[in-house]
């Protein structure tokens, strides 16, 4: 699997290229303010996106759909509970006294059915709590069970989500992460919208935040 990962300031939000290495189709993940480095690596790696795949819709994760979009003409895929947040960008701008343009429209809503890309498989796996309409996107090679996990701002290498922002629920965020992330298997490695990669496993043995919600629930 093709993997690459950018990130810029202000934000150092995650954005991922994964591409199949034997058809060269691939997706790209939550293009951001580094749209430009994620265009580079398509460009490097002569890879022909499929769709443009979102994990939520904050301004972080989408301030590069535009121009992603304008360079590679595929659809755009989101949760429709993250709707709200989507067609406010501009808003959600204002609030970290940026500016930013509203994002084209969402051309597919995610109905949980898997999307393929050359050999492999993405499943899309509902994970509100950061906001209503987070998901994880699991991805491997087609009918395998997938060992990658881009979870968005859900699960963070000893972290978890905020869940102070519109939307935002910290119980629902907890069922998320130890319900539906924790069943996808301990060698499952996780790639956060923000920070360094790590794994269902380490997560469940070390996040503080999870340690604690466990030993109280
Ligand atoms: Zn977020
Ligand atoms: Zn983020």
């Amino acid at each position: 699997m093709i993997l690459e990962t950018r990130a810029v300031a202000p934000f150092y939000k995650n954005g991922f290229v994964v591409g199949c290495e034997r058809t060269h189709e691939a997706i790209l993940i939550d293009p951001g303010d580094e749209v430009d480095e994620l265009l580079g690596a398509i460009r490097d790696y002569e890879v022909n996106v499929r769709y443009i795949l979102l994990t939520h819709a904050h301004l972080d994760h989408v301030t590069g759909v535009g121009a992603a979009k304008s360079a590679l003409d595929v659809p755009v895929y989101l949760h429709h509970d993250d709707l709200f947040l989507y067609d406010r960008v501009v808003e959600q701008a204002t609030m970290f006294g940026m500016k930013a343009v509203q994002p084209p429209p969402v051309d597919v809503f995610y109905d949980l059915t898997p999307l393929y890309f050359g050999d492999y498989e993405i499943n899309v796996h509902h994970t509100p709590g950061h906001c209503p309409g987070g998901v994880c996107l699991q991805i491997g090679a087609t009918g395998k069970t997938g060992q990658d996990l881009f979870v968005g701002d859900t699960l963070f290498a000893g972290s978890i989500g905020r869940t102070d922002l519109p939307g935002g629920d910290y119980a629902t965020l907890m069922r998320s992460i130890t319900q539906v992330l924790f069943a996808l298997g301990d060698a499952a490695v996780v790639h956060p919208g923000h920070g360094p990669d790590t794994t269902i496993g380490r997560e469940r043995a070390t996040n503080p935040f999870v340690l604690e919600y466990l030993a109280k629930s």
